[in-house]
């Protein structure tokens, strides 16, 4: 394996063309790697398994996790930020978000946001329904993934990474496909269920489906943070806003499930009645499904040395791909240059 090839010039190959592929794909070349992915389904695809097609995509500081995942959290967002600034294109967009908290935040809630995000600020009683005990307003980021997908694809393929489309089996099958590379990424998301030499069980399929609803009012996010998952997320350059959510785990369902719709409209309108009304006329209306890449215990972000080969897993995102991709991006690209690294030191001996 390797040949005679040196190591910096082997193509880091890449299973999965999602957000968290792309991102990565994306920061290694920039960093002077050659890339390419091997995908099913590729950037500007619409199947319901391709997650990254159908999310929100809001950035809000999750709470409950880890200091390291929220460094992942901030790190894509400095990265967000910037392609809302400088890359119109790319699909980011700053709005103003009002979050509102049933309960005063305990230690760990997603108050660690306020290290990360613009203009934070806590929100007057009077500036929040009076079922809420308090509420913040900050500057967060929106990622449209009809047009971030895109844009992505372009990008990777300007700065001179290839994409194949193919659906493989297993790992092996790449080994095979590629015996000149020494680096593999497996970022297939739910893919990694059935792949034959991963078969990772806890991985399972999580059903979303949102409401979109056209209008001019989308230069608000809204969020409930409390018992109920429920969210205004805007879409600037789509002229709308997407109402959720919801999370069926299990069920794959393509179909249009009205209950769910109503239901979410309603919460929506609740939360954010200057936006939403009671009953939107149906040439408004929209609906978006897509398939959750979730793992129980949350994601997998692992490095293993296989003999000669690097196999960096990062898959099981479930509900939040795009609020950690572009810090995994750093991370993974972090490894690989350590591997590089390693390998030169090895090479040049004592
Ligand atoms: C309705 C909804 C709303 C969401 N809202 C948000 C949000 O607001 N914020 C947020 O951060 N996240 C949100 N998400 C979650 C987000 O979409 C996912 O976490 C993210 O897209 C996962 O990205 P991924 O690259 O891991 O997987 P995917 O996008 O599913 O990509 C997997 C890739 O692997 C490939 N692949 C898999 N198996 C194989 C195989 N055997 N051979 C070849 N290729 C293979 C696929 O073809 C695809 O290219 C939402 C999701 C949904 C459904």
């Amino acid at each position: 394996m390797g040949g005679d090839l040196p190591f910096s010039q082997r193509p880091v190959i890449i299973l999965g063309a999602g957000i968290i592929g792309c991102a990565t794909a994306r920061q290694l070349l920039l960093n002077g790697f050659r890339v390419i992915l091997v995908a099913e389904y590729l950037p500007g695809d619409q199947n319901i398994f391709y997650a990254s097609a159908w999310a929100g995509a809001a950035w809000h500081a999750a709470g409950g996790i880890s200091p390291e995942n929220q460094y992942f959290q901030a790190v894509t967002h400095r990265h967000l930020l910037m392609m809302a600034q400088e890359e119109p294109e790319s699909g980011i967009c700053i709005v103003d978000s009002r979050e509102y908290l049933e309960q005063a935040p305990t230690p760990n809630s997603s108050l660690w946001g306020k290290t990360v995000v613009s203009k934070f600020r806590d929100l007057s009683p009077d500036e929040y329904p009076p079922n809420f005990s308090c509420g913040w307003a900050y500057d967060s980021l929106v990622t449209d993934p009809t047009r971030h997908m895109p844009y992505l694809g372009k990008k990777i393929t300007s700065l001179g990474g290839h994409f194949i489309r193919k659906r493989v089996e297993s790992l092996q099958e790449l080994y095979t496909m590629f015996p000149e590379s020494s680096i593999f990424i497996n970022a297939s998301g739910l893919g990694s269920k059935t792949l034959v030499d991963v078969q990772d069980d806890k991985c399972f399929p999580e059903r979303g489906q949102n409401v979109f609803y056209r209008t001019e009012s989308c230069q608000r996010m809204y969020f409930r943070n409390g018992k109920e998952y429920t969210y205004v997320i805007p879409r600037p350059l789509s002229k709308g806003v997407v109402l959720g959510g919801s999370k069926q785990r299990d069920n794959v369902s393509p179909e249009v499930d009205m209950d769910i719709a109503r239901d979410e409209i309603a919460r929506a309108h609740r939360l954010a009645p200057d936006i939403v009304p009671e009953t939107p006329k149906d040439d408004d209306l929209g609906y978006i499904i897509g398939i959750r890449p979730s793992r129980e215990g949350g994601f997998r972000l692992e490095s293993e040395q296989l003999g000669d080969r690097l196999l960096l897993s990062a898959y099981g995102f479930g509900g939040g791909g795009y609020a950690f991709s572009y810090g995994v991006a750093d991370a993974l690209t972090k490894i690989v240059e350590k591997a590089e690294r390693d390998n030169v030191i090895a090479q040049a001996g004592p």
